[in-house]
Protein backbone atom coordinates (compact mmCIF):
# COMPACT_ATOMS: atom_id res chain seq x y z
CA UNK A 1 0.00 0.00 0.00
CA UNK A 2 1.04 3.46 -0.83
CA UNK A 3 3.19 4.37 2.37
CA UNK A 4 1.70 7.97 1.69
CA UNK A 5 -1.74 7.07 2.46
CA UNK A 6 -1.12 5.68 4.86
CA UNK A 7 0.62 8.62 6.60
CA UNK A 8 -2.15 10.41 5.62
CA UNK A 9 -4.93 8.20 7.06
CA UNK A 10 -2.92 8.46 10.34
CA UNK A 11 -2.67 12.58 10.39
CA UNK A 12 -6.86 12.33 9.49
CA UNK A 13 -6.93 9.92 12.30
CA UNK A 14 -5.43 11.83 14.70
CA UNK A 15 -5.59 15.15 14.31
CA UNK A 16 -9.80 14.55 14.08
CA UNK A 17 -10.17 15.06 17.36
CA UNK A 18 -14.07 14.97 17.72
CA UNK A 19 -15.12 14.91 14.63
CA UNK A 20 -17.65 12.87 14.11
CA UNK A 21 -17.57 12.55 10.45
CA UNK A 22 -14.94 12.48 8.08
CA UNK A 23 -14.89 12.77 4.51
CA UNK A 24 -11.58 11.71 2.32
CA UNK A 25 -11.68 12.18 -1.44
CA UNK A 26 -10.00 10.69 -4.61
CA UNK A 27 -9.06 13.18 -7.06
CA UNK A 28 -6.84 12.82 -10.27
CA UNK A 29 -5.07 12.63 -13.11
CA UNK A 30 -7.69 9.86 -13.05
CA UNK A 31 -7.64 7.85 -9.80
CA UNK A 32 -9.55 5.21 -11.09
CA UNK A 33 -6.30 3.86 -12.64
CA UNK A 34 -5.32 3.32 -8.84
CA UNK A 35 -8.57 1.23 -8.31
CA UNK A 36 -6.72 -1.27 -5.74
CA UNK A 37 -5.19 1.27 -3.69
CA UNK A 38 -8.61 3.31 -3.34
CA UNK A 39 -9.43 -0.17 -1.83
CA UNK A 40 -7.13 -0.35 0.31
CA UNK A 41 -7.36 3.29 1.81
CA UNK A 42 -10.96 2.54 2.96
CA UNK A 43 -10.50 -0.21 3.77
CA UNK A 44 -7.00 0.88 6.09
CA UNK A 45 -9.58 4.43 6.94
CA UNK A 46 -12.15 1.83 7.95
CA UNK A 47 -9.24 0.58 10.83
CA UNK A 48 -7.61 3.70 12.21
CA UNK A 49 -10.82 6.02 11.98
CA UNK A 50 -13.34 3.55 14.12
CA UNK A 51 -15.90 5.26 16.19
CA UNK A 52 -16.34 7.88 13.47
CA UNK A 53 -19.00 7.85 10.15
CA UNK A 54 -16.83 7.94 6.89
CA UNK A 55 -17.97 9.18 3.81
CA UNK A 56 -15.93 8.93 0.65
CA UNK A 57 -15.76 10.44 -2.53
CA UNK A 58 -13.90 10.42 -6.33
CA UNK A 59 -13.46 12.34 -9.20
CA UNK A 60 -13.33 11.18 -12.44
CA UNK A 61 -13.49 11.25 -15.89
CA UNK A 62 -15.44 7.45 -15.84
CA UNK A 63 -13.71 6.73 -18.64
CA UNK A 64 -11.84 3.25 -16.83
CA UNK A 65 -14.88 2.46 -14.66
CA UNK A 66 -16.19 -0.93 -14.78
CA UNK A 67 -19.68 -2.80 -13.12
CA UNK A 68 -16.81 -4.03 -9.77
CA UNK A 69 -15.99 -0.89 -9.04
CA UNK A 70 -19.79 0.80 -9.11
CA UNK A 71 -20.46 -2.18 -6.76
CA UNK A 72 -17.60 -1.48 -4.69
CA UNK A 73 -18.36 2.31 -4.27
CA UNK A 74 -22.18 0.96 -4.12
CA UNK A 75 -20.95 -0.84 -0.61
CA UNK A 76 -18.64 1.81 0.63
CA UNK A 77 -21.29 4.76 0.58
CA UNK A 78 -18.69 6.93 -2.08
CA UNK A 79 -20.50 9.61 -3.86
CA UNK A 80 -18.58 9.66 -7.59
CA UNK A 81 -18.55 13.03 -9.31
CA UNK A 82 -17.84 12.80 -12.97
CA UNK A 83 -16.27 15.87 -15.16
CA UNK A 84 -18.93 15.98 -18.34
CA UNK A 85 -18.07 19.69 -20.12
CA UNK A 86 -21.55 19.46 -22.37
CA UNK A 87 -22.57 17.71 -25.64
CA UNK A 88 -19.58 15.43 -27.57
CA UNK A 89 -18.03 18.13 -29.49
CA UNK A 90 -17.54 20.64 -26.58
CA UNK A 91 -16.66 17.85 -24.08
CA UNK A 92 -13.93 16.27 -26.41
CA UNK A 93 -12.12 19.00 -27.22
CA UNK A 94 -10.76 18.90 -24.25
CA UNK A 95 -11.02 15.46 -22.49
CA UNK A 96 -9.33 12.76 -25.01
CA UNK A 97 -7.72 9.35 -25.14
CA UNK A 98 -3.76 9.54 -26.01
CA UNK A 99 -5.03 8.54 -29.12
CA UNK A 100 -6.77 11.93 -29.14
CA UNK A 101 -9.82 10.49 -29.72
CA UNK A 102 -12.91 12.10 -27.42
CA UNK A 103 -13.90 10.16 -23.53
CA UNK A 104 -17.56 11.16 -24.10
CA UNK A 105 -19.06 7.94 -25.90
CA UNK A 106 -16.93 5.70 -23.23
CA UNK A 107 -18.08 8.10 -20.54
CA UNK A 108 -21.62 8.15 -21.10
CA UNK A 109 -21.96 4.91 -21.79
CA UNK A 110 -20.72 4.30 -18.21
CA UNK A 111 -22.91 6.83 -16.69
CA UNK A 112 -25.52 4.84 -18.30
CA UNK A 113 -24.37 1.26 -16.52
CA UNK A 114 -24.97 2.64 -13.35
CA UNK A 115 -28.38 4.57 -13.99
CA UNK A 116 -29.72 0.87 -15.31
CA UNK A 117 -27.92 -0.95 -12.98
CA UNK A 118 -27.74 0.72 -10.24
CA UNK A 119 -30.33 3.11 -9.95
CA UNK A 120 -30.82 4.13 -6.22
CA UNK A 121 -26.75 4.47 -6.43
CA UNK A 122 -27.44 6.59 -9.23
CA UNK A 123 -29.85 8.63 -7.90
CA UNK A 124 -28.64 9.50 -4.91
CA UNK A 125 -24.97 9.41 -4.93
CA UNK A 126 -23.71 10.49 -8.73
CA UNK A 127 -22.96 14.18 -9.36
CA UNK A 128 -21.16 15.86 -12.20
CA UNK A 129 -18.89 18.62 -12.49
CA UNK A 130 -18.61 20.60 -15.43
CA UNK A 131 -15.92 23.37 -16.63
CA UNK A 132 -16.89 25.83 -19.10
CA UNK A 133 -15.31 27.21 -22.12
CA UNK A 134 -16.17 30.80 -21.46
CA UNK A 135 -14.70 31.69 -25.35
CA UNK A 136 -17.89 29.05 -26.31
CA UNK A 137 -21.55 29.88 -25.12
CA UNK A 138 -23.28 28.57 -22.11
CA UNK A 139 -27.04 27.69 -23.27
CA UNK A 140 -25.54 25.16 -25.56
CA UNK A 141 -24.48 23.34 -22.29
CA UNK A 142 -27.15 23.88 -20.73
CA UNK A 143 -29.74 22.66 -23.15
CA UNK A 144 -28.01 19.85 -23.71
CA UNK A 145 -27.93 18.97 -20.04
CA UNK A 146 -32.21 20.01 -19.51
CA UNK A 147 -33.00 17.88 -22.75
CA UNK A 148 -31.04 14.95 -22.11
CA UNK A 149 -32.66 11.91 -20.81
CA UNK A 150 -29.84 10.74 -18.90
CA UNK A 151 -28.43 13.69 -17.13
CA UNK A 152 -31.35 15.96 -16.41
CA UNK A 153 -32.66 15.05 -13.15
CA UNK A 154 -29.02 14.92 -11.98
CA UNK A 155 -27.41 17.92 -9.92
CA UNK A 156 -24.50 19.57 -11.34
CA UNK A 157 -21.81 21.86 -9.95
CA UNK A 158 -20.11 24.20 -12.34
CA UNK A 159 -17.58 26.71 -13.12
CA UNK A 160 -15.45 28.11 -16.01
CA UNK A 161 -11.68 27.16 -16.19
CA UNK A 162 -9.42 28.47 -13.15
CA UNK A 163 -7.75 31.15 -15.02
CA UNK A 164 -4.73 31.28 -12.14
CA UNK A 165 -1.29 29.28 -13.40
CA UNK A 166 -4.17 28.13 -16.54
CA UNK A 167 -1.00 27.22 -19.72
CA UNK A 168 -4.04 29.17 -22.29
CA UNK A 169 -5.57 32.26 -20.44
CA UNK A 170 -9.53 31.57 -22.09
CA UNK A 171 -11.46 35.02 -22.65
CA UNK A 172 -14.86 35.62 -22.36
CA UNK A 173 -17.09 35.60 -25.69
CA UNK A 174 -19.76 38.00 -25.92
CA UNK A 175 -21.86 35.35 -26.23
CA UNK A 176 -21.15 33.29 -22.97
CA UNK A 177 -21.83 36.92 -21.16
CA UNK A 178 -24.85 37.33 -22.18
CA UNK A 179 -26.12 34.03 -22.17
CA UNK A 180 -25.29 33.35 -18.71
CA UNK A 181 -26.53 36.75 -17.38
CA UNK A 182 -29.58 35.75 -18.81
CA UNK A 183 -29.62 32.51 -16.75
CA UNK A 184 -28.74 34.08 -13.59
CA UNK A 185 -31.45 36.17 -14.17
CA UNK A 186 -34.06 33.50 -14.34
CA UNK A 187 -32.59 32.72 -10.87
CA UNK A 188 -33.52 35.89 -9.21
CA UNK A 189 -36.94 35.18 -11.37
CA UNK A 190 -37.15 32.12 -9.81
CA UNK A 191 -36.37 33.09 -6.19
CA UNK A 192 -39.36 35.91 -6.18
CA UNK A 193 -41.80 32.86 -7.88
CA UNK A 194 -42.25 34.45 -11.06
CA UNK A 195 -41.38 31.55 -12.73
CA UNK A 196 -41.22 27.43 -11.60
CA UNK A 197 -37.31 26.50 -10.27
CA UNK A 198 -37.39 23.71 -13.71
CA UNK A 199 -37.07 26.69 -15.89
CA UNK A 200 -34.00 27.43 -14.54
CA UNK A 201 -30.67 26.11 -15.99
CA UNK A 202 -29.40 22.92 -14.24
CA UNK A 203 -25.88 24.70 -14.21
CA UNK A 204 -27.24 27.21 -11.80
CA UNK A 205 -28.12 25.31 -8.52
CA UNK A 206 -25.31 26.19 -7.29
CA UNK A 207 -25.42 29.70 -7.50
CA UNK A 208 -29.40 29.56 -6.54
CA UNK A 209 -28.08 27.54 -3.92
CA UNK A 210 -25.47 30.63 -2.64
CA UNK A 211 -28.48 33.03 -3.14
CA UNK A 212 -30.01 31.53 -0.15
CA UNK A 213 -27.46 31.59 1.95
CA UNK A 214 -25.70 35.05 0.68
CA UNK A 215 -27.18 36.42 4.01
CA UNK A 216 -25.47 33.96 6.59
CA UNK A 217 -22.24 33.62 4.24
CA UNK A 218 -21.68 37.67 4.69
CA UNK A 219 -22.73 37.46 8.49
CA UNK A 220 -24.98 40.34 7.52
CA UNK A 221 -27.68 40.34 10.03
CA UNK A 222 -26.70 42.84 13.22
CA UNK A 223 -23.40 44.23 11.65
CA UNK A 224 -23.61 48.10 12.08
CA UNK A 225 -20.67 49.08 12.37
CA UNK A 226 -16.68 47.50 11.01
CA UNK A 227 -14.59 45.85 13.98
CA UNK A 228 -11.28 47.44 14.97
CA UNK A 229 -9.10 44.49 14.04
CA UNK A 230 -10.28 41.87 11.38
CA UNK A 231 -9.08 39.23 8.49
CA UNK A 232 -9.51 39.11 5.43
CA UNK A 233 -12.13 37.03 4.36
CA UNK A 234 -10.01 34.55 1.71
CA UNK A 235 -8.09 31.61 3.39
CA UNK A 236 -10.27 28.87 5.21
CA UNK A 237 -8.47 27.85 8.38
CA UNK A 238 -5.79 25.23 7.43
CA UNK A 239 -6.06 21.78 7.94
CA UNK A 240 -9.60 22.63 9.91
CA UNK A 241 -11.47 21.91 6.74
CA UNK A 242 -9.99 19.97 4.39
CA UNK A 243 -6.44 19.51 3.82
CA UNK A 244 -4.95 17.80 0.65
CA UNK A 245 -1.91 15.50 -0.07
CA UNK A 246 -0.53 14.84 -3.99
CA UNK A 247 1.43 11.76 -4.88
CA UNK A 248 4.90 13.10 -3.25
CA UNK A 249 2.87 13.38 0.39
CA UNK A 250 2.95 16.85 -0.08
CA UNK A 251 0.29 18.49 1.90
CA UNK A 252 -1.66 21.85 0.28
CA UNK A 253 -4.45 23.78 2.31
CA UNK A 254 -6.62 22.22 -0.96
CA UNK A 255 -7.35 20.77 -4.27
CA UNK A 256 -8.11 23.51 -5.77
CA UNK A 257 -3.84 25.33 -5.34
CA UNK A 258 -1.07 24.69 -7.94
CA UNK A 259 0.79 21.70 -6.72
CA UNK A 260 4.04 23.47 -8.13
CA UNK A 261 3.49 26.17 -5.67
CA UNK A 262 5.78 26.65 -2.87
CA UNK A 263 3.29 29.12 -1.36
CA UNK A 264 0.85 27.02 -1.26
CA UNK A 265 2.60 23.54 0.46
CA UNK A 266 2.12 23.27 4.12
CA UNK A 267 4.06 20.81 5.06
CA UNK A 268 4.77 17.06 4.32
CA UNK A 269 3.07 14.21 5.79
CA UNK A 270 6.84 12.82 7.05
CA UNK A 271 7.29 15.93 8.76
CA UNK A 272 3.83 17.15 9.41
CA UNK A 273 2.75 21.30 9.33
CA UNK A 274 5.11 23.31 8.90
CA UNK A 275 3.58 26.22 11.16
CA UNK A 276 5.38 28.77 9.69
CA UNK A 277 4.51 28.08 6.21
CA UNK A 278 0.78 27.47 7.37
CA UNK A 279 0.76 30.93 9.21
CA UNK A 280 1.94 32.61 5.80
CA UNK A 281 -0.86 31.22 3.78
CA UNK A 282 -3.46 31.87 6.08
CA UNK A 283 -2.15 35.37 6.68
CA UNK A 284 -1.71 36.26 2.78
CA UNK A 285 -3.14 39.26 2.98
CA UNK A 286 0.04 40.47 4.34
CA UNK A 287 1.26 40.64 1.16
CA UNK A 288 -1.34 43.04 -0.15
CA UNK A 289 -2.12 44.85 3.58
CA UNK A 290 -1.35 48.23 2.43
CA UNK A 291 -3.97 48.42 -0.22
CA UNK A 292 -6.36 46.00 1.13
CA UNK A 293 -6.95 48.27 4.33
CA UNK A 294 -9.12 51.00 1.99
CA UNK A 295 -10.70 48.45 0.19
CA UNK A 296 -14.40 48.23 0.72
CA UNK A 297 -14.56 44.46 0.09
CA UNK A 298 -12.04 43.43 2.57
CA UNK A 299 -14.24 41.66 4.64
CA UNK A 300 -15.79 39.45 1.70
CA UNK A 301 -12.65 39.35 -0.58
CA UNK A 302 -12.44 35.35 -1.36
CA UNK A 303 -8.66 35.81 -2.25
CA UNK A 304 -6.31 33.15 -1.06
CA UNK A 305 -2.80 31.61 -1.90
CA UNK A 306 -4.54 29.75 -4.88
CA UNK A 307 -5.03 33.01 -6.23
CA UNK A 308 -1.00 33.39 -6.85
CA UNK A 309 -0.06 33.40 -10.41
CA UNK A 310 3.57 31.05 -10.13
CA UNK A 311 4.24 32.97 -13.88
CA UNK A 312 4.62 36.44 -11.28
CA UNK A 313 7.98 37.56 -10.26
CA UNK A 314 5.98 39.63 -7.35
CA UNK A 315 3.24 37.46 -5.38
CA UNK A 316 1.95 40.55 -4.58
CA UNK A 317 1.27 42.33 -8.03
CA UNK A 318 -0.10 38.45 -9.09
CA UNK A 319 -2.56 39.18 -6.43
CA UNK A 320 -3.50 42.65 -7.11
CA UNK A 321 -4.40 42.21 -10.88
CA UNK A 322 -7.53 40.27 -9.36
CA UNK A 323 -8.59 42.83 -7.18
CA UNK A 324 -10.84 44.08 -10.18
CA UNK A 325 -12.86 40.97 -10.24
CA UNK A 326 -13.04 39.93 -7.04
CA UNK A 327 -14.38 43.34 -6.10
CA UNK A 328 -16.99 43.29 -9.08
CA UNK A 329 -18.03 39.94 -8.28
CA UNK A 330 -19.17 41.08 -4.62
CA UNK A 331 -20.73 43.95 -5.57
CA UNK A 332 -22.57 41.71 -8.06
CA UNK A 333 -23.65 39.43 -5.16
CA UNK A 334 -25.10 42.55 -3.14
CA UNK A 335 -26.70 43.68 -5.96
CA UNK A 336 -28.93 40.39 -6.21
CA UNK A 337 -29.23 40.69 -2.54
CA UNK A 338 -30.83 44.46 -2.65
CA UNK A 339 -33.01 42.84 -5.37
CA UNK A 340 -34.31 40.14 -3.75
CA UNK A 341 -34.99 41.79 -0.70
CA UNK A 342 -36.60 44.42 -2.93
CA UNK A 343 -38.55 41.99 -4.44
CA UNK A 344 -40.44 40.33 -1.23
CA UNK A 345 -37.93 37.19 -0.97
CA UNK A 346 -37.54 35.68 2.39
CA UNK A 347 -33.66 34.96 3.68
S1 LIG B 1 -10.01 42.82 -3.46
FE1 LIG B 1 -7.79 43.12 -3.43
S2 LIG B 1 -7.47 44.96 -2.20
FE2 LIG B 1 -9.56 44.22 -1.79
S3 LIG B 1 -9.35 42.95 0.03
FE3 LIG B 1 -9.18 41.60 -1.76
S4 LIG B 1 -6.98 41.47 -2.14
FE4 LIG B 1 -7.28 43.21 -0.80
Amino acid sequence: MNVHAISVTIILARHSGDCSRLYIGFYGGEPLLEFELIKKCVEYAHERCRGKRLYFNLTTNGTVLTREMVEFFDRSDFQLMFSLDGPKEIHDLSRKFASNQGSFEKLIANVRMIRDEFPEYFKNHVVFNTVLNPENGYSCVSDFISGDELLKNSPFLAGIINPVNAKNQKSFSQKFIEEERYEHFLVLLEKIGEIPSERKSPLEAAESAMLEEFRYQKNLSGVTELPEKSHHGGPCVLGSFRMFMNVDGDLFPCEKVCENSEYAKMGNVDEGIDLEQAKRIMNIEKLTQDTCRNCWAYRYCHICVADIDLTYEDPAQSILRRCPDVRGSVEEQFKDYCILKEYGFQY
